[in-house]
């Protein structure tokens, strides 16, 4: 690295901490976006949100002392004048505004108080007219760390052009880049990182340039590849073969008062299939908000049991855990199979029984939450691992607990559950390294909840509905979130609601939760609301997932504009478990901007998870459909998935070619996009 001029020992250190150990490794760091710096813009013209250069005279510069000290520019050309706000500036800064002065800016435009704004927008400004300079192609932003600022990047990027572009090596077989007119990747990688002139402009903004999809395309490519070498890799561990009678899983489906659904003993096959043989499986259980999912892992946990090995169950949060406990107990209890609990809140001689238990085998079933990967914890004979609603989990956490079941020779099958339906081309790369199941069916009966979108002026009107359906046996939630994150405060609010509303409806058992109690008192609680003691529950979003009461018929979410579908539409499936028709109350706090109206109508429309999800997607991208840890793909450098979602059937139907006619480029082309994939290669 260090041949690169103007590269000592520390900035090489720096580079290395962000992946980039060679000057080829330059080349791959690429731009995030760009800016336009190509041409003037005239001051009428700028619009809130776009950045721009524009050059004109200074009217008057003056500090205004309001909320926070700033210093105001007034600029104006022929067509207009806009604001230019500091915030920081010297007394040398201020004085060289003069009145008159000729002033290029580059900065983005924003909506202020009185026109628009440019806040700390770069300058240069004289006292002669001078010709405006513009560059004469677009300006590549590249990712940046402490201590390397962007210009210096952009000095380090384009020396590695100069010097190394033609060590560059096409690992994509001609046959592929013609049959797909592909761009050859020196060309890509140039054009990328220094557009010519006569480029298309827009394309590029967009990242839509043959440039940049030929990248993205080998992106995509290089983390498909790498996950079904992980599948790969999984197939020649040893897990054990389980199969057998199935006399405890009879036994169970004896006792319940439903039967199953077609598509749930088509995924219960499916599972038993994975469990006979003897590598470790890995699916994924797909299946919407109140499908039945519980059960389906209960069949595989059973037959597992029977066959003499231990199965943990491991959720996202303490309630949801809970809830798995009482139903798994209720159902196990019966069968003679011991049910284990264990949490990071247990007591210590608690927990330190629930080790022994688990360690000596006698816990057959093993319920608990991120508490049951921790080093403490040894099983005797893991078999199978469950994990529900992984969308929660961040991949590092998966490797890391499968990590735990397995022993020397032995890894367990694992099987994750989720309410996220991943629309199918996301779910071509994203879950490249497992098999996917999905319970498309819901059980017979259901009727789809009833959703309605009201203003929070409303809420004496939604206090009342609340009395009608309470008097009439059945229950509520009342769901308080809040766009902070921290439970303190959004424990506050529920606090607040819930004397609100005990003022208002006094003949009601109205109790409060939140993930501030203790596991004890959540518990206390959780229970009372399973019996139907209490009427309303007023509660933070850790009801958000796995909570299920079926004679709770009416959900109410404030604030339901500040959060993203895929959630609400977890919320909303806590009701409509039950017989009874049940309802949901969207309540925002107006006005509501358009987006937001979209989005709640989209709620409103529809009960489907996948067309949601869908929606969601095209909205937000996978990163807030997935939640902010996703999946293995967080670190993709130029590749979107949202909007370059198209490309993933082909990126498939590559990614097969390669490897059955070019087994020998899978290594390179997953060490080129994924250095640091070999972490997680045996995991
Ligand atoms: P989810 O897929 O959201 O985890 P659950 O497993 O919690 O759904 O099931 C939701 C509810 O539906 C539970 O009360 C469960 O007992 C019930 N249930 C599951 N399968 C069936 C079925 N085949 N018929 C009727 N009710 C069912
Ligand atoms: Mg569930």
């Amino acid at each position: 690295m260090q041949k690169l001029s103007g590269v000592g020992p520390q900035l090489a250190t720096r580079l290395e901490k962000i992946g980039i150990a060679k000057p080829i490794d330059l080349l791959f760091h690429l731009p995030t976006r760009y800016q336009d710096r190509t041409h003037i813009t005239a001051i009428a013209n700028l619009r809130p949100g776009e950045t721009a250069v524009i050059a004109g005279q200074v009217d008057a510069a003056e500090v205004r002392f309001g909320k926070r000290r700033s210093l105001l520019v007034s600029v104006s050309d022929e067509s207009g004048s806009v604001l230019l706000r500091f915030f920081h500036f010297s007394r040398g800064q201020q004085s060289g505004f003069r009145e008159g002065a000729w002033i290029q800016c580059f900065g983005e435009a924003r909506r202020g108080a009185r026109s628009l704004e440019l806040v700390h927008p770069e300058y240069k400004i004289s006292p002669e007219p001078v010709e405006p300079v513009t560059e004469n192609s677009l300006t590549p932003v590249y990712p940046t760390t402490e201590g390397l600022g962007p210009a210096m990047m952009r000095k380090l990027v384009q020396q590695a052009l100069d010097k190394h572009l033609g060590e560059l090596e096409e690992l994509l077989p001609e046959g592929i880049r013609n049959q797909y007119r592909l761009t050859d990747l020196r060309q890509a990688v140039l054009t990328t990182h220094r557009p010519p002139p006569e480029s298309d402009t827009a394309a590029l903004m967009l990242g839509i340039h043959p440039a940049q999809q030929r990248l993205v395309l080998e992106e995509l490519l290089g983390h498909r590849l790498a996950l079904s070498r992980q599948r790969k890799q999984r197939q020649l561990d040893t897990a054990p073969s389980i199969s057998g009678p199935g006399k405890l899983w009879s036994m169970l489906q004896d006792q319940l008062d439903f039967t199953l659904t077609g598509a749930q003993s088509r995924v219960v096959g499916e599972l038993l299939q994975d469990l006979s043989r003897d590598n470790p499986g890995l699916r994924l259980v797909q299946g919407d908000v109140g499908s039945g999912k519980t059960i389906v892992a209960a069949a595989a946990a059973l037959i597992t049991i029977e066959a003499g090995f231990q199965v943990a169950l491991m959720a996202p949060t303490e309630l949801l855990a809970e809830q798995h406990r009482h139903t798994f107990k209720q159902w196990f209890d019966l069968l003679g199979v011991h049910t284990e609990w264990l949490t990071g809140k247990l007591p210590a001689a608690q927990r330190r029984e629930a080790l022994e238990k688990i360690q000596s085998g006698e816990a057959s079933m093993v319920i608990g939450t991120h508490a049951l990967f921790q080093d403490k914890v040894e099983f005797r004979k893991l078999g199978l691992l469950v994990i529900d609603e992984q969308h929660r989990f961040g991949v590092d956490q998966r490797l890391a607990l499968r990590a735990k079941g397995r022993t020397e020779a032995m890894s367990p099958h694992q099987i994750i559950m989720s309410a996220t339906p991943i629309p199918r081309s996301l779910a071509m790369i994203l879950y490249a390294d497992l098999d996917v199941s999905s319970i498309d069916e819901l059980p017979p009966g259901r009727k789809p909840v009833k959703t309605v979108v009201l203003p929070s002026t409303r809420r004496t009107e939604v206090a009342e509905r609340i009395r009608r359906i309470c008097e009439s046996g059945q229950q509520a939630y009342w769901v308080c979130p809040l766009i902070d994150e921290s439970e303190k405060i959004q424990a506050q609010a529920a606090t607040e609601v819930h004397a609100i509303l005990k003022s208002q409806l006094p003949a009601l058992q109205i109790e409060l939760i939140h993930g501030r109690l203790k596991s004890k008192e959540k518990e206390r609680i959780m229970e009372r609301f399973n019996r139907g003691v209490i009427d309303l529950l007023v509660s933070t979003t850790v009801i958000e997932v796995g909570v299920d009461v079926p004679n709770a018929s009416l959900m109410i979410i404030e604030n339901a504009e500040r959060l993203g579908l895929a959630q609400l539409h977890q919320l909303r499936g806590r009701v409509g478990r039950g017989s009874e028709q049940a309802s949901c109350v969207l309540m925002y706090d107006p006005p509501l901007g358009s987006l937001a109206r979209e989005r709640l109508g989209i709620l409103r429309d529809t009960n489907d998870g996948f067309k949601i999800a869908r929606k969601d997607l095209e909205q937000r991208g996978p990163g807030e459909l997935l939640g902010t840890r996703q999946t293995g793909l967080q670190q993709l450098k130029i590749a979107d998935l949202a909007r370059d979602k198209d490309l993933i059937p082909l990126v498939d139907k590559i990614a097969r070619s390669i490897e059955s006619s070019h087994p020998a480029l899978v290594d390179r082309l997953v060490a080129r996009w994924l250095p640091s994939s070999e972490k997680y290669s045996r995991a």
